[in-house]
């Protein structure tokens, strides 16, 4: 199990981008999301983080 930072739960199956942990039916929402829908600035929003993590730098 792994803490996903999208949904903030703790799912089994998923990927890491990063350090970031982002579970299977998140990925699936982002994939599916308009870029128009308001809920893909959310994704992007917390995307973001991983750009700003000071382990990426
Ligand atoms: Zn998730």
């Amino acid at each position: 199990m792994n803490y996903c930072h999208i949904c903030d739960t703790n799912q089994a199956k998923g990927i890491f981008i990063y350090d970031l942990y982002i579970c299977e039916s998140c990925q699936t929402k982002i994939v599916a999301t308009d870029p128009e829908d308001p809920n893909y600035r959310f994704f992007v929003n917390k995307l973001k983080r991983i750009q700003k993590s000071p382990l990426n730098s």
